[in-house]
């Protein structure tokens, strides 16, 4: 559905440039982390025809009066690091995106909690919390970029969750903004009404989280022969008696470290063993060792252990491989981890898996299979992964999370209670269904649900004789088989589709920082550059714009989880966007403002001179000169 132009205006008056329905945003919030095959994306509407980023509560308010009186969908959006699909719309609307919303409010010392919003990546909070000694009880492995709303919002298990629980263990309270546009302050049972629903109740505006003095965090890396020997031991740490300060428990599959090392190039690691990585706070548990060498582990030496630790937020390295992955997550019970493993690992000699153990033994695995999304063939490998989640199912298991793909699992995750409870919330507070249309809550459950024909085609699929082939069959399309566009450099057509969509490169790019726009990082760029290969995007003005956009400062080549050389390549492209006839339009007013003001943000004189204490005089000559850089000076005085 196409917005209303008063609708637009409204928005425009709302929030000015913090509005935006220019058609290459819009395709950049259409979508999140998982490349599924675009045949997929093509029975739902997942382009939203606006997006939005507020700064409060008070205007998400206001927004939720305009979009219930227009009928208009509205879809919460953190970093988009889920693959579930709960932040790609299913029938457009407007992405409300909480890229400005990221203040520490309050840190409770006395109550051990932290108030904050909802936008605050998890890597950033952790350590705001440690300049007061404190430190996150648990976070997710993608802490780098995930929201403290995205998480909250998707639910889930993370580093940490050994000792600390799920993210909903670790929830004390939170304020949102309903359907009906009232700001709620939830805590006790009815955060069930929250957390882990995707959005489809309200706006997370606020979240108060438990938080923990801060203690030194101790790895252990230890090496077994067969998973039966690692299930073993992390049966006896689950239920052992020495485990206070035994904080955080994964592993590791030997396909995962072979594939890792054949990304990065580094061999430092054994290819043949199942690694656990043990992290204690504080101090060791007494009995770890034995533990360890009882179940027939190796611990393997420090300098290692450290070294992996520092490697936690990176599980999707290995994706260079690929250059795409097909990623299956699972929950399992501890004491079926080694058949799960094994059955995996013979049916599919390559697949590696990252896993997470949770307090009270339940096993979060991520299973990992390389394939190559420019081939005919991606669509059909891809069904290789809901196979891999219903063997889970059979062992006692079930699927990680519902999202737009998996509704059907709804009960299995949260129990009929609890989705009827939802059900009857949407009916009151909800009726027309403009909440994150399409998650969680299965077409039988939702009458407003726009996702009745992917729900049908996944359900036809399991319900057949081979669920490979026919899913395989039903996803198939045509967009698959697109091949590189000729005119890219070959190696940047490839980076297009390695890079990881993690985003852990936004927050750490200049000029998202200071904008942040998908379309200004690094992760934008890189999508809009995949688009085009597959043939879903014109190269014009706007994309030349967006690709010319960087300081070339390579900030977010420090961090990137696949270790692309962003500026160098954007520098590379330049010389193909000359000759595409584009020109860099934010050099040519770069000329203008240095011409005009003498500094190339164009602001006046006296303004670029603030930064200057009173006591300090300039001098036509001196033994030092002192340059400060036109960023520190004028856009971040505080620097
Ligand atoms: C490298 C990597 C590692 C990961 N590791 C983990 C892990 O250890 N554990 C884990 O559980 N997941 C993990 N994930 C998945 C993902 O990072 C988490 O689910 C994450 O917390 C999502 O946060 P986000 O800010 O990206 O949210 P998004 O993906 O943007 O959104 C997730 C859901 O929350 C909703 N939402 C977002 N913000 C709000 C809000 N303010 N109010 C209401 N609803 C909202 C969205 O609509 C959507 O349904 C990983 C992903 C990657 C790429
Ligand atoms: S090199 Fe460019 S894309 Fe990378 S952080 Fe700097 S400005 Fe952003
Ligand atoms: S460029 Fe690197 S850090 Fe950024 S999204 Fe891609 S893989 Fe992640």
């Amino acid at each position: 559905m196409a917005l209303a132009a008063e609708v637009v205006r409204e928005l425009k008056d709302a929030f000015g440039d913090r509005c935006s329905t220019d058609p290459l945003q819009r395709l950049l919030y259409g979508h999140d982390q998982g490349a599924l095959p675009d045949a997929i994306m093509r029975v739902i509407n997942h382009q939203p025809d606006a997006v939005v980023q507020p700064v409060d509560a008070e205007e998400l308010v206001k927004l939720v009066s305009l979009a219930r009186e227009h009928k208009i969908p509205l879809v919460p959006r953190g970093s988009g690091t889920s693959g579930y699909g709960g932040a790609i719309p299913t029938r457009g609307g407007i992405v409300v995106d909480f890229a400005r919303m990221k203040k520490v409010i309050d840190i409770d010392a006395d109550a051990r909690t932290v108030t904050v919003e909802p936008g605050i990546t998890w890597r950033e909070l952790d350590a705001a919390l440690q300049k007061h000694g404190f430190a996150l009880p648990v976070y997710p492995t993608s802490a780098p970029a995930a929201t403290v709303g995205g998480w909250v919002a998707q639910g889930g298990t993370g580093i940490g969750s050994f000792r600390s629980g799920t993210i909903r263990d670790n929830v004390v309270a939170v304020e949102l903004v309903t359907p009906t546009g009232e700001v709620q302050s939830i805590s006790g049972e009815d955060l069930d009404l929250v957390v882990g629903l995707e959005g489809i109740t309200g706006f997370i505006t606020r979240v108060t989280l438990k938080i923990e003095p801060f203690q030194e965090d101790i790895p252990v890396l230890v090496a077994f022969d067969t998973p039966e020997d690692l299930e073993k031991a992390i049966a006896r740490l689950s239920g052992g008696s020495d485990n206070d300060s035994l904080w955080s428990v994964t592993l590791f599959n030997p396909n995962f470290v072979r594939l890792k090392q054949a990304a990065t190039g580094e061999k430092i690691l054994p290819e043949d063993k199942y690694l656990c990585m043990l992290v204690a706070r504080g101090r060791v548990p007494a009995d770890l060792n034995a533990v360890v060498f009882e179940s027939g582990g190796a611990v393997l030496n420090g300098e290692l252990a450290r070294h992996e630790w520092e490697e936690r937020f990176y599980p999707l390295r290995l994706k260079r491989n690929g250059p795409s992955i097909i990623a299956s997550e699972v929950i399992v019970p501890v004491d079926r981890l080694a058949r799960f493993v094994g059955e995996a690992e013979r049916k599919h000699k390559d697949i590696a898996f990252e896993g997470t153990v949770a307090r009270g033994g339940q096993v979060t695995l991520l299973g990992l299979m390389l394939g190559d999304e420019r081939k005919a063939t991606f669509a059909l490998e891809y069904s290789s992964s809901i196979a891999l989640m219903d063997q889970a199912k059979k062992l006692g298991g079930h699927y990680y999370a519902a999202g737009m793909y998996f509704t059907d699992q709804a009960e299995d995750l949260f129990g009929r209670d609890t989705l009827e409870k939802v059900v009857e919330f949407k009916r009151q507070q909800d009726p027309h269904g403009i909440m994150n249309p399409g998650k969680i809550l299965p077409p039988s459950m939702d009458p407003n649900s726009p996702i009745k024909m992917l729900a049908a085609a996944v359900k036809t699929a399991r319900a057949g004789k081979s669920v490979l082939g026919s899913v395989g069959r039903l996803f198939a399309g045509k967009g698959e088989a697109s091949g590189p566009a000729t005119d890219l450099p070959a190696e940047i057509a490839r980076e297009a589709f390695v890079c990881a969509q993690c985003g852990y490169c936004r927050w750490a790019c200049t000029v998202f920082d200071s904008d942040p726009w998908e379309g200004n990082s690094p992760r934008g760029k890189w999508y809009l550059l995949k688009e085009y290969v597959k043939g879903n995007l014109p190269f014009d003005e706007k994309l030349a714009e967006a690709l010319f956009f960087c300081t070339t400062c390579k900030k977010c080549d420090v961090v990137c989880q696949l270790g692309i050389d962003n500026a160098e390549h954007w520098l590379s492209l330049r010389p193909l966007l000359n000759a595409k006839k584009f020109e860099n339009t934010g050099l040519a007013a770069v000329r203008e403002h240095v011409l005009s003001t003498g500094n190339f943000w164009g602001v006046p004189a006296e303004q670029a001179r603030r930064w200057v204490p009173d006591d300090i005089r300039y001098a036509q000559e001196g033994a030092v000169a002192y340059w400060p850089g036109c960023w520190a000076s004028i856009v971040m005085q505080n620097m």
